[in-house]
């Protein structure tokens, strides 16, 4: 399906959202992913293709999806970073079950790293628009207080994140289990986790050793970017 830019939104120094109007009525579910190719010339070998969250609620009328730019980009993000409003992209169907469980009732925690929070901006947004209220713990685990996106969503859903500040490369202290494990207070909690693919993956690690219940873990990794 073709879907029309509409609005970019600077979010801080290297995040922004794009706004799409899609070509006919797109129905997703919050929390669900697409692709967007964006054909341009001189693609380098990761290609024209590439998977997003839907950052935007079903709720809301305009497709959104939010990322960050590095200084040694991609030439699908630059192509991305470059396009005018009005433009036309091509986006898939919508994908994924990283999505609200059916039962109002069950505790949720939520777990972000970096651009993951993407997700969880689409769930928010969602309780908020819907009037539904969920019990919400969530760790947000960011390099630094300055890169946060999307308080004031998380506020109108009566969610407030606690930050997890790591720090960068060399000296980085990341998120552990057991940060996570210490906060969660309903021991039939749900437990969501969205977030580069290393730190998916070490925190499922450690979350298994220390017997946290498979069937109670989600988990949304997002390739290409650093751990945090
Ligand atoms: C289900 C799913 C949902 C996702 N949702 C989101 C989302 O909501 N937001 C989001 O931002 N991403 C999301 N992603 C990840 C997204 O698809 C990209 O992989 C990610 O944004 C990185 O983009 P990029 O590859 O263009 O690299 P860039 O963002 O341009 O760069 C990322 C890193 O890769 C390095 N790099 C750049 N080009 C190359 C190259 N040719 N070879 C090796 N290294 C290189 C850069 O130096 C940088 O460190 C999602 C992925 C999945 C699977």
């Amino acid at each position: 399906m073709k879907a029309t830019l509409v609005r970019t939104e600077k979010l801080n120094e290297q995040v922004y959202s794009f706004w799409f109007e899609p070509e006919r009525r797109f129905r997703y579910i919050a929390g669900q992913f697409i692709e967007i190719t964006l054909p341009h010339d001189n693609a380098d070998d990761r290609g024209t293709r590439r998977w997003f969250t839907l950052s935007s609620s079903p709720t809301e009328e305009l497709l959104a999806i939010t990322t960050r730019f590095s200084h040694q980009g991609s030439s699908f993000k630059r192509t991305l970073h470059e396009l005018q409003l009005n433009d036309v992209v091509e986006i898939s169907e919508p994908m994924g079950d990283f999505v609200l469980p059916k039962d109002t009732s069950s505790p949720l925690f939520f777990v972000a790293g970096g651009m993951g929070i993407t997700p969880y901006r689409s769930m928010a947004k969602w309780l908020a628009d819907t009037k539904e209220s969920r019990n919400v713990q969530m760790i947000y685990s960011l390099k630094e207080a300055a890169d946060e996106v999307f308080r004031e969503v998380f506020a109108a859903a009566g969610i407030e994140p606690t930050l997890f500040i790591t720090g960068h490369e060399a000296h980085a202290q990341h998120l552990r289990a057991h940060d996570i494990l210490n906060a969660i207070q309903d021991d039939q909690t749900i437990l969501y986790i969205s977030g580069p693919e290393p730190m998916v993956e070490n925190l499922e690690k450690q979350l298994k050793t220390a017997g946290f219940p498979a069937n109670r873990l989600v988990l949304d990794f997002f390739p290409g970017y650093q751990p945090i």
